[in-house]
């Protein structure tokens, strides 16, 4: 299965934070031939682990996320209206008139909208203006709260963007759920790299849980593996759009990027500046692989490394990312030719990661 086939594979699978089952299943399946030992934590942490060729070696954990934001039922009217709540970044004002799925136990899939004022009806002061998420609702054309419940929807069923995939011009995609599939594909065509080239470090290859919701779920899998160094791959907001003034500078389709500084203080308070050795060493790869790496510093960015980098005695920790344009929409958009590169990147990381060397600073 080529990178893009998998993608969409995984970008199609509904698999909201806390109820990742269905990538679970699916990326433990895809990985299970290709490395030496696979297991699944409790919180649903997806660990493989290939041996690297000198047995006292270093360990390398490299993680991408399986979940995704969304919104969760939180109650139904009588006359069959259903009320939601956010589960992680979901900006409002791309909610009115959109598509969505509710998930139903057994993962049965139930279509909805969420309703607004129909234009004809819409009052001139309110044509510019956003709900906030207590003012919307789902409609998925019942006429009563049992007709709800009969369909399978409860208080906390997940509520996701409709699941799509397309094809664009320039090897690019527009798809829900970029952020992280596309680094759960990575992870499979690093296994499959790794498994006919066998590396002297022992790598760990992370499908890890609940990042979109409180970011912590991979400092469980890091607490077991407790790796000499940890890097994370998601996505990161490009600003190359006509919307966007002092963006980042980063730009789709100009390969991967390398993170130097995130910084999130809006309801969390963390943020990652990497392992400075871990730093240089990813630059390294991009030199001898020929890659042309980006940089990025942005504030009101965070990734789940921020807390493993706080696991044990510390971790040391990059994240490195794919330029996506339209995050956490249902339309995200990124290149093929990136995800090509990042795989080879992380490939050149892995080759030139140090068997014997404890990253102490100073
Ligand atoms: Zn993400």
């Amino acid at each position: 299965m080529s990178l893009v086939e998998r993608l969409e594979k995984y970008c199609l699978t509904p698999a909201m934070a806390g109820f990742e089952d269905e990538m679970i299943k699916k990326l433990k399946a895809d990985l299970t031939d290709l490395v030496d030992e696979i297991r699944v934590d409790v919180l649903g942490n997806v660990i493989a682990t290939i041996k690297g060729t000198e047995p006292e070696g270093s360990d390398l954990m490299i993680f991408a996320h399986t979940d995704s934001l969304g919104m969760i039922v939180k109650g139904i009217e009588e006359n069959g209206f259903i009320r939601i709540e956010r589960v992680g970044g979901v900006p409002e004002r791309i909610l009115a008139a959109s598509n969505v799925v509710l998930q139903a136990p057994g993962g049965k899939i139930v279509n909805g909208v969420i309703g607004f004022v129909s234009h004809h009806l819409t009052p001139p002061e309110d044509k510019y203006k956003v709900k906030p998420i207590g003012d919307c609702y789902v409609d998925i054309g019942a006429t009563s709260a049992k007709e709800v419940e009969d369909a399978g929807i409860r208080v906390g069923t997940p509520v996701l963007y409709r699941p799509s995939f397309e094809r664009l011009v320039n090897n690019r995609v527009t798809a829900t759920s970029l952020d992280d599939r596309g680094g759960c594909a990575v992870l499979v065509e690093l296994a499959q790299h790794f498994k006919k080239n066998r590396p002297k470090v022992t790598l760990h290859l992370v499908g890890t849980v609940q990042e979109e919701f409180n970011l912590r779920g991979a400092m469980v899998a890091a607490q077991q593996i407790s790796p000499t160094a940890a890097i994370s791959i998601d996505l990161v907001a490009a600003s190359d759009t006509p919307d966007i003034k002092n963006g980042n500078g980063v730009v789709l389709g100009s390969g991967p990027v390398v993170g130097t500084y995130t910084f999130h203080g809006r309801g969390t308070l963390n943020g990652l500046i990497p392992h400075p050795r871990l730093l240089a060493l990813v630059e390294e790869s991009a030199k001898s692989k020929g890659v042309h790496l980006q940089r990025h510093a942005t504030m009101g960015l965070l990734t789940d490394a921020s807390y493993v980098q706080l696991v044990g005695g510390g971790i040391a920790c990059v994240d490195v990312s794919w330029p996506t344009r339209y995050t956490h929409s249902g339309v995200e958009m990124c290149s093929l030719g990136d995800l090509e590169e990042l795989k080879n990147l992380l490939v050149g990381v892995v080759e030139k990661f140090p068997t014997e060397e404890n990253f102490s600073r100073g």
